[in-house]
């Protein structure tokens, strides 16, 4: 990655950490705002039918009674007392009384002519025979309507608005009662309009927005009766914006924090470098083996150098970690050269001692830009007596592409005794053709595709192929990372020479490494 698409990613990543929070909470506070109002407006279409419900309740059982305590005349004088008694005991009952034909002939307001009333003819008659009069004014009660309910003769009168008589806080809201079978309204108030009556599913509560308003839908599931409510969609609005008084600071919260994050992570990135720098500086970095066995005897033939960088406190830091950064910002010349001076520290006379041994020092395809490398190789080369094949140099089929004068680099390395290994294998490119356009002289069979063997996966398939391929190319071969011995068994039976891996040493400081040359597996377990 460049540091121009790095910027880049880090301005787009702090857009997003400051918009991102900010508008996902007001998001948030509009959606809490509708299912909070839809709440609202069907909670309201429930009171109204509770209400609605109480009445009929109490007119139905006061039918009952007075039907069971009638004897030939529904109109006896012990018959309006118990009217009288039933309307003082009822709440929502405002007379109560018997009507024959439109007139109603004697009620809990007394008997006789004088408070005979004219109903009028029933506005709506529902399927269980009960009659409805919904606009029923009386000469005593000037500029008051009342619903009057019948049935069989018996006969309730209510205030009109009485079921809708709530919420009276909210001035704007629209309510109403209605039928179900034929969509009446029965009392209303503020605007309905008459298509919503007709939204309410069987037996269910909805609640919906229709351009300018929110609607509850409420049905009885005792009587034939449903309730509406509506409110102005600007309730939503007010709703959404004491929510967003709460959610917008906590976003704003988590913008600072995201904010911040962001910052010190690329605070850490851009000062890897010069962290990095340091620590080169202050030595913090050192070598280890681990070793490479022959396969047919498991003795110690080799080793490969494996960097390590311990913090000043104490905390180990894994090189796929570092290196990629090392490589990002030019720095791995330079981690290339310590790792020459270490390995000079470290093994000065080993080759002397051990002459057949090889040891393997990673290269990075930065390394092998210049042609400088050939004489730095040159140099460690004379400093630690290796004599041609002593020293194997691992690159990777990426850095091999990667790099334009790789060839003759290669060239210049060989003539100064350096043994060549691609590293990680079968991971890259691996096409054939491009491998004979370099001379090289071992090929490292990649971890990954050691882990198949013995398995039934495709990628078991492959070794075999890789094996051929080495061979056809007159590779030496070294399996990566063997850690069974299914896994050892199958590479010797395949030719495969060397192998590395757990199964036969982790990586280890140089004195162990040397004190085990040469030795078997079961001396150095
Ligand atoms: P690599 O060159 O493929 O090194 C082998 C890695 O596999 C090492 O990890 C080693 O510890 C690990 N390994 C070996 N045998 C086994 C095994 O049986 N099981 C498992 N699970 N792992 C095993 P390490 O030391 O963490 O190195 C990681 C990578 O860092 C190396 O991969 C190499 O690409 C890079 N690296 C390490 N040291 C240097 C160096 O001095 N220079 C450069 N340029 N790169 C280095
Ligand atoms: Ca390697
Ligand atoms: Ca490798």
């Amino acid at each position: 990655m460049t540091r121009s698409t790095a910027t880049l990613i880090t301005v787009i990543a702090g857009f997003f950490a400051i918009a991102g929070p900010i508008l996902l909470s007001l998001y948030l506070a509009a959606q809490q705002a509708e299912t909070r109002e839809r709440e609202h407006v069907l909670g309201f279409a429930r009171d109204v039918v509770g209400r609605s419900d109480r009445a009929a309740e109490q007119f139905f059982t006061a039918f009952e009674r007075l039907m069971q305590s009638a004897g030939e005349d529904p109109c006896s004088a012990g018959q309006v007392s118990k009217m009288r008694e039933i309307d003082l005991g009822s709440s929502y009952l405002q007379a109560i009384g018997f009507a024959t034909g439109n007139k109603l002939v004697c009620s809990s307001l007394g008997s006789g002519t004088a408070v005979q009333l004219e109903l009028g003819l029933p506005d709506i008659i529902t399927t269980t025979d009960t009659s409805v009069r919904t606009n029923v004014t009386f000469p005593f009660a000037q500029g008051i309507e009342f619903t009057v309910v019948e049935r069989k003769g018996y006969t309730a009168i209510i205030h009109k608005d009485l079921p809708i008589d709530v919420s009276t806080s909210v001035p704007d809201i629209s309510l109403a009662t209605y039928t179900p079978d034929n969509l009446q309204t029965r009392s209303t108030r503020g605007d309905i309009k008459p298509e919503w009556l007709r939204i309410v599913g069987a037996g269910e509560e909805v609640s919906f927005i229709d351009d300018e308003f929110i609607v509850g839908i409420a049905r009885s599931d005792k009587y034939a009766t449903i309730g509406l409510a509506a409110l102005p969609v600007r309730h939503m609005a007010d709703s959404a914006r004491s929510g967003a008084m709460i959610l917008v600071p906590i976003g704003f919260l988590a913008s600072v924090i995201l904010v911040c994050v962001i910052l010190y992570t690329v605070k850490i990135q851009q000062s890897m470098p010069s962290v990095l720098k340091v620590a080169l500086k202050k030595k913090e970095f050192y070598l280890e083996y681990q070793p490479i066995v022959d396969l047919k005897t498991e003795q110690w033939v080799g080793a490969e150098a494996l960097i390590r960088w311990r913090r000043p406190t104490g905390e180990q830091v894994r090189p796929d970690l570092f290196i990629p950064i090392a490589e990002e910002c030019g720095l791995m010349p330079q981690l290339t050269a310590e790792v020459f001076r270490l390995f000079t520290a470290d093994m000065a006379g080993i080759f002397s001692r051990f002459p057949h041994f090889h040891v393997g020092l990673n290269l990075s395809p930065q390394d092998i830009q210049s042609p400088e490398i050939v004489g730095l190789f040159e140099d460690l080369a004379q400093a630690t007596h290796a004599k041609p094949g002593n020293i194997m140099l691992e690159l990777t089929e990426h850095g091999l592409l990667q790099e334009e004068h790789v060839s003759e680099i290669l060239i210049g390395l060989r003539s100064k005794g350096a043994a060549v290994a691609i590293d990680d294998f079968g991971t890259g490119y691996s096409s054939l053709s491009y491998l004979e356009t370099f001379t090289l002289d071992y090929l490292k069979i990649d971890k990954s595709f050691v882990d198949k063997i013995g398995m039934h996966a495709a990628a078991s398939q492959v070794v075999p192929h890789i094996i051929e391929m080495a061979k056809d190319l007159k590779l030496k071969m070294i399996a990566e990372g063997v850690e069974t011995e299914t896994q050892a068994q199958y590479l010797r039976s395949q030719g495969v020479e060397f192998a590395q891996g757990w199964l036969f040493g982790k990586p280890m400081d140089a004195s162990s490494l040397v004190s085990y040359i040469g030795k078997t597996r079961s001396a150095a377990a």
